[in-house]
């Protein structure tokens, strides 16, 4: 059975207060392209249920729908009727995840290193830059590495996304 976290839920709406306003009509689901290839499996109505419910070990330990599938790309929040900011609730819930301790893919601990890195989640390669120049996108400009790399240190966020051993 599933324990109720009142303090946990009425955290969650604190942070993001739109949250209070979902009356779980399911259009972010049916508008979700990760729900449609996971055929429902994934669910962002489900994770907005379970954050009023204040579900906390379902979404945080559980990770049941799984959150980390979401590839934040707003179709939900474009088309949320009540104008819930979801992927912002997600985030929250994602860091929650990760400052507790529990496991998180691996794939976003390599991300976090390379932002570490690069100040980009995905560095600019010759094929990416050559595949935007033939799309006539324009040039993306690289970020000040040294100032990341400041924030990144006194935000303390090597040990807060758990890695401690990372490559200078
Ligand atoms: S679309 Fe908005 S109001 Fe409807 S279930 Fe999703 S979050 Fe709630
Ligand atoms: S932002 Fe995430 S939850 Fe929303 S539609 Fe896209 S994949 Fe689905």
């Amino acid at each position: 059975m599933q324990m109720v976290e009142f303090e946990f839920r009425n955290e969650l709406i604190k942070e993001d207060f739109s949250l209070n306003y979902c009356y779980q009509c399911g259009t972010c689901s049916s508008s979700c392209p990760v729900a449609l290839v996971t055929e429902g499996e994934y669910n962002p109505r489900k994770i907005i249920e379970q954050s009023l419910l204040g579900l906390k070990d379902l979404l945080i330990k559980d990770q049941k729908p799984n959150i980390w599938l979401c590839c934040t790309c707003q179709m939900c929040v474009e088309e949320c009727p009540q104008n819930v900011f979801l992927t912002e609730i997600f985030e929250r819930i994602k860091n929650r995840i990760v400052s507790e301790g529990e496991p998180y893919p691996e794939t976003f601990k390599t991300q976090a290193i390379s932002v570490i890195e690069n100040g980009l989640a995905i560095p600019l390669t010759q094929p990416i830059i050559r595949r935007r120049e033939q799309l006539e996108l324009p040039k993306v400009e690289s970020a000040d590495i040294n100032e990341i790399k400041k924030l990144l240190e006194a935000t303390d966020f090597k040990k807060k996304i758990k890695i401690l051993e990372v490559s200078k």
